[in-house]
């Protein structure tokens, strides 16, 4: 019989803590969990599921315009904020019950507080000034939006967290950053009929993909309308009567209804109390782990965007799986955090996986590309002037398929797929063995047959 008052105790009830928690206590484990705000975290409340949803709401505005060159015509339309709003808290309210209810069901101890660390072993509610013991916890409490405190006005500004619930759609909006949360947003705003801009201090938005699909990218957002200014940052913001004044490195002032900063998550490790138990964060406050999510202190684990390993969801819900494996099942299992498929839910979107041209380049001797332009089929009625990309990155020497890039609709769809014949090893051989699915958009990945170029030693040839 075990001293503690739990066997687990996991602290943040976002994806990953709640994974742990319900699967652990389905396995007859005493688990015990806290969260101070609501269950679900960041990607059902704030993050993935709403932005998916107003991705979809963004949408219908080209939907409506595309729908002539179909043969209909489709009467006035106009969009109601509050309206979304409502409906998407609703759905939110629906998936955060599914969430208290999986770790009902599982007999997992929930608690609505905020939670810290007392010593290796125990934890303290800061609601009730309870206090528990457990074999292990599990500290699982994401991050936050980047505040960027040097700037100027940044009280001014919203981040994330905000703009999904703004109490009205602004007339004009400017986002700094050129990341995940920049370039979706900007497409959500711009589609719902939002003056907007996007504002970032590289050469060009996507640091971290592909140059094809950055470009692209790029350029389908500029046809849209939206303006992108690169090599340009915020320097100040100040709020004047026709509107929030952001004045930029280039010698510009703008001057826009709201201006949302989108310069990536911060692990949320203050006032947890971790310096005292002795658990180790780095220079960004993120907590050091081993392999098996194991920080400094023996009895205490780290999943997910805490660790600031690799931020998403999925991630922290197959390190929590392992958590389980190694710990409860005697089956000591590291998370792979290789060859991860994602997708930027831009429009179009972008689904990746595997390495960029660049990186693949620099990395293997010779490399050949298989690439692919093409006006999407649905286009061609619509009239809509946009493209796809697809592009296949291949190790020359073993026929290994080392990245796989695609910038068009569903790219999202076709990259949790490619994922699984990254992942498999698959050669460019098995493409081509591959029958085509016609017609569709995804067929040009098994009928690339020549490679467009190669390059050897880091020059195109
Ligand atoms: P990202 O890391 O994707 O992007 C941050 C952006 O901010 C980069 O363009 C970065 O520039 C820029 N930046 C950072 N600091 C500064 C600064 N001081 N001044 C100017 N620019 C700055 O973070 P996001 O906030 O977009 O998203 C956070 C995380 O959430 C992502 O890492 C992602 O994993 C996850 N996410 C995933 C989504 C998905 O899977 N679809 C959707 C949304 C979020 P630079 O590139 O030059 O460093």
């Amino acid at each position: 019989m075990s001293s503690f008052d739990f066997d687990l105790f996991v602290i943040g009830g976002g994806s990953g803590g709640v994974r742990a928690a319900r699967v652990a206590a389905s396995l007859g484990k005493k688990v015990g969990i806290a969260e101070e705000f609501r269950y679900g975290g960041t990607c059902v409340i704030r993050g993935c599921v709403p932005k998916k949803l107003f991705v979809y709401a963004s949408q219908f505005h080209e939907g409506f315009e595309d729908a002539a060159g179909f043969g209909w015509t489709v009467g006035e339309s106009s969009f109601d904020w509050r309206k979304l709003v409502e409906a998407k808290d609703k759905e939110i309210a629906r998936l955060e019950g599914l969430y208290r209810k999986g770790l009902e069901n599982n007999k997992a101890e929930m608690f609505d507080s905020r939670a810290l660390l007392v010593d290796a072993h125990t934890v303290r509610l800061t609601k009730t000034g309870q206090t528990f013991t457990a074999e292990r916890i599990i500290i699982a409490v994401g991050g936050t939006p980047n505040i960027h405190a040097a700037l100027p006005g940044h009280e001014l500004c919203i981040s994330s967290n905000e703009a999904f619930d703004l109490p009205a759609l602004p007339k004009s909006i400017l986002i700094a950053g050129g990341g995940y949360i920049a370039v979706e947003f900007a497409n959500i705003f711009h589609g719902l009929g939002v003056e907007t801009t996007l504002i970032y201090r590289g050469a060009e938005i996507l640091s971290r993909f592909d140059n094809d699909m950055r470009h692209g990218l790029h350029e389908a957002m500029v046809a849209k309308g939206i303006h992108i200014r690169c090599h340009d940052v915020i320097e100040a913001v100040t709020r004047s009567e026709d509107g929030l004044h952001a004045r930029t490195k280039q010698g510009d002032t703008l001057i826009v209804d709201t201006i949302m900063l989108a310069l990536g998550r911060d692990p949320n490790t203050k006032d947890l109390g971790l310096e005292a138990v002795g658990v180790e964060v780095n220079g960004r406050g993120a907590i050091v782990v081993d392999d098996f999510s194991r920080t400094s202190v023996r009895s205490i684990f780290a999943l997910g965007d805490v660790t600031d390993r690799v931020q998403l969801t999925p991630v922290a819900i197959h390190e929590a799986m392992c958590f389980i494996e190694t710990e409860y099942k005697n089956n000591p299992t590291i998370p792979d955090h290789k060859l991860i498929a994602t997708a930027v839910f831009s429009q179009p979107e972008i689904g990746t996986v595997g390495l960029s041209e660049e990186e693949a380049s620099s990395t293997y001797d010779e490399v050949e590309i298989y690439r692919a332009q093409f006006r999407p089929m649905k286009a061609t009625l619509s009239g809509r002037a946009e493209k796809t990309i697809m592009k296949l990155v291949v190790n020359a020497a073993d026929r290994k398929v080392l990245g796989a890039h695609i910038l068009g609709h569903d790219a999202g769809e076709m990259a949790q797929l490619l994922g699984i014949t990254l992942k498999a090893g698959c050669t460019k051989d098995d493409f081509d063995r591959t029958m085509a699915v016609h017609p569709t958009a995804a067929e040009e990945l098994v009928t690339m047959y020549t490679p467009s170029y190669r390059i050897k030693n880091g020059v195109r040839i």
